[in-house]
């Protein structure tokens, strides 16, 4: 039976460097749920579909394709064919997203596309229901959290790194803070601790000593 690991955890926690790591490691496949969501939430925005209007929902989820292609361990996404890895990203996308993740008919579509995707390969999977309506019986799962400063801190520094300096720190500490509480008070599938996930705090350790942690718990 193939493996499936899943990571869950708050917004900007380290979830994709630990979930990219591992699957490096492990040679599994990385996928970014997350990316889903945006990519979708970026199609919504270009098309100004109506987030009330459950036909146009489901006429847009008709239409699009979305697509993953890894590069030299980088996971990238298309939409439509389209590359939207880095402008899915960007700061309209990070403020609409929740909205679009908190509706029905986008969650049931993209967890039944996620579910397809952990059939028969063995994968490592992040977002925020993975471990809890993705893939209940994965065989390890972990939660994410850190304090949240550093988060906004490493998100921060990591945009600017990219050359992204259309944002302060507080927008990003606030976005962050929007998106936790709109993700774990949402009715459907909201962001809870799995029962049986582990709980990994990296506020005060290395990539390197989180990555031997969770390598130890994949392969005791
Ligand atoms: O992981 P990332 O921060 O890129 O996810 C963006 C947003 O997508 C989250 O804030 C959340 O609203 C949504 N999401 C979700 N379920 C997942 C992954 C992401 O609702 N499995």
């Amino acid at each position: 039976k193939n493996i499936v690991v899943a990571i869950d955890g708050y917004s900007s926690c380290g979830k994709s460097t630990l979930a990219k790591a591992l699957a490096k490691k492990l040679g599994f496949i990385y996928i970014d749920s997350g990316a889903m969501y945006r990519a979708i939430t970026l199609y919504f925005l270009r098309n100004n579909v109506d987030l009330e209007n459950h036909d146009a929902i489901a006429d847009a989820l008709k239409h699009i394709e979305l697509n993953f292609h890894s590069k030299d361990y980088e996971s990238h996404i298309t939409l439509n064919g389209e590359e939207v890895s880095d402008e899915i990203r960007l700061m309209p996308v990070s403020e609409a997203v929740s909205p679009v993740s908190a509706i029905k008919e986008v969650r049931k579509e993209m967890v039944k596309q996620q579910q397809r995707m952990g059939k028969s390969k063995n994968i490592v999977m992040d977002g925020r229901d993975i471990g809890t309506a993705v893939f209940p019986d994965a065989q390890v799962k972990f939660f994410m959290t850190a304090d949240p400063k550093i988060r906004a801190e490493r998100r921060y520094n990591e945009m600017v790194a990219k050359g992204d300096t259309s944002i302060t720190l507080e927008e990003v500490f606030e976005n962050i803070a929007h998106r936790d509480y709109a993700d774990t008070t949402r009715a459907e599938s909201p962001l809870t601790r799995a029962e049986d996930a582990i709980i990994l705090d990296n506020t005060d350790i290395t990539e390197e000593e989180q990555l031997a942690f969770a390598l130890d718990k994949v392969q005791p």
